[in-house]
């Protein structure tokens, strides 16, 4: 009989088989992208099995979601938590408690409120500024234009660690191309910032074209998890 576990197990195999393909097609080591598996809508029993099979990051994108189901994990010191949905000042205080890295920060308010957060609970995060590829603010990020100001306030934020960028690809048009931006604008904020190292950028449907494009982190939550559960 095949058990949850088997399944996740398939799946992360098949994961891990693309972004190695993908690799090996653009000439990288697959050391050089971290899997990040998005979590939202499972339950905390799948992040035990998924920490079971060897997964050390996962990415949540609902705060209240979140927030209950990171109590839970079993081995909650062997993983990282990601941050990557979109947030409201009220939620920052949140999230700054159970985040490790907050990959969705694309505004100044929510850098100081998060820097504050941080404080207040004793801790450092990582963070990547969200850039909108699409230019629709709707779908959260900074347009490319502001990006490189979002990231010298986060750079001066005393408890928060500017470690990139992070995009989804725009609904409309070739995910590739969307990444090759993503690039330029990783590429531009590192003169000032050097450690802004990371690139977090593909999901199930386009993280070939992501890996083509220099990503050091994907987000997917579809190809290992299965069909999200509708919130009915
Ligand atoms: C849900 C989500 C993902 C994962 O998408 P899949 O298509 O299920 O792999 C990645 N990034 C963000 C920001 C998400 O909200």
């Amino acid at each position: 009989m095949s058990t949850r576990r088997d399944e996740l197990a398939a799946n992360l195999a098949a994961v891990h088989d693309r972004i190695g393909a993908a690799a090996a097609a653009a000439g990288r080591s697959a050391s050089g992208v971290e899997l990040v598996v998005v979590t939202k809508y499972f339950p905390a029993s799948d992040i035990d099995l998924l920490v079971d099979l060897g997964v050390r990051h996962i990415g949540e994108n609902k705060d209240q979601e979140a927030r209950a189901k990171v109590d839970e994990i079993a081995r909650r010191e062997a993983v990282t938590v990601h941050f990557i949905g979109q947030l409201q000042s009220n939620k920052v205080a949140h999230v700054a408690a159970y985040a490790d890295v907050v990959q969705s920060v694309d505004r100044a308010k929510i850098v100081r409120a998060l820097d504050r957060a941080a404080e207040r609970v004793g801790r450092r995060l990582d963070v990547l500024v969200q850039v909108a590829l699409d230019g629709e603010a709707g779908r959260g990020g900074a347009v490319p234009d502001d990006v490189p100001a979002v990231a010298d306030l986060v750079g001066e934020s005393a408890h928060l660690d500017l470690r990139g960028v992070m995009a989804v690809a725009p609904r409309e048009g070739e995910p590739r191309a969307a990444f090759a931006r993503l690039r330029e604008v990783a590429d531009g904020i590192r003169d000032a910032h050097p450690d802004a190292t990371w690139v977090s950028a593909g999901m199930s449907g386009d993280l070939e074209d992501a890996v083509a494009e220099g990503a050091t982190h994907l987000r997917v939550g579809t190809a290992i998890l299965g069909t999200r559960p509708s919130l009915g």
